[in-house]
């Protein structure tokens, strides 16, 4: 078996030989192969991947440089396009998420009981950071809404770590440029009536000053696309 990492990159120079650090250090007993999608960073990320490449010669990497910004969907779309994995998924490139978190999120993939799992930073897990009050709002109102269009009972549809099976993601056919992919993703997830579970995962959020980059405009093109991705297409 094959497991795909993708990690769309947009100026994470501070942390991407962190995050690498992190993935590899979790056996999942799956061979793996790490997408790069640079989606046009300009903070110096992009002479990072000829290191990369030396400092871990034993690892397949596939990296794909974007020529400008197009943002996070549109670094999905292209690698998804390069995975050859039986399972893949989604791994930002700060240290907001813990790759620690990866065979309690394939489990249930690996049971076949599942077909797409989502990390969920709302539901139980022994230990979370108290987030931002409108930020967690934010959260909760895109998934309710997404719920009540897609019918399913998500707590945490924005999440990063989506975890999906080779034949879910061939049938994905991604349009959205930028973090309405989140939304696109759940939406066709739901019409495809694929087998969904949540696995309550950890989370250590990070700020605006520490490049975060989500901002409430994001949140309404998301609740567009959830309106978009159920009634027009
Ligand atoms: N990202 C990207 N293109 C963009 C913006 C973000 O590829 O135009 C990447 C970013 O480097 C990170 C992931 O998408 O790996 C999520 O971005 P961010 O952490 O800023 O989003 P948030 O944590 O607010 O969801
Ligand atoms: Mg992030």
């Amino acid at each position: 078996m094959l497991f795909s990492i993708v990690i769309p990159v947009y100026n994470e120079r501070a942390t991407l030989f962190e995050i690498l650090s992190r993935v590899f250090a979790v056996d999942v007993g799956m061979d793996r192969e790490i997408i790069l999608v640079d989606d046009g960073s300009t903070d110096g990320t992009r002479d990072l991947y000829a290191q990369v490449e030396t400092k871990w010669p034993n690892e397949t990497f596939k990296i794909k440089l974007q020529s400008v910004n197009k943002g996070k969907g549109a670094a999905l779309r292209a690698g998804f396009a390069l995975t050859q994995g039986d399972v893949v998924i989604v791994q930002d490139a700060d240290l907001e998420y813990d790759p620690g978190d990866y065979p309690r999120l394939l489990r249930p993939i690996l049971d076949d009981r599942a077909d797409v799992v989502y990390g969920s930073r709302f539901v139980g897990n022994d230990c979370h950071q108290v987030v931002e009050f409108w930020h967690m709002m934010g959260n909760r109102a895109l998934t309710l809404m997404s719920n009540m269009l897609t019918n399913l009972t998500l707590t945490d549809m924005e999440t990063c770590y989506k975890v999906l099976r080779r034949e879910v993601v061939d049938t994905l056919d991604l349009s959205s440029q930028r973090f309405a992919v989140e939304p696109e993703i759940t939406a066709k997830i739901a019409r495809g009536k694929w087998r969904v579970y949540e696995v309550g995962i950890n989370y250590a959020g990070r700020s605006y000053g520490e490049g975060k980059k989500i901002t409430w405009l994001d949140g309404l093109a998301a609740l567009w696309a959830i309106f978009r991705f159920r009634f027009l297409q």
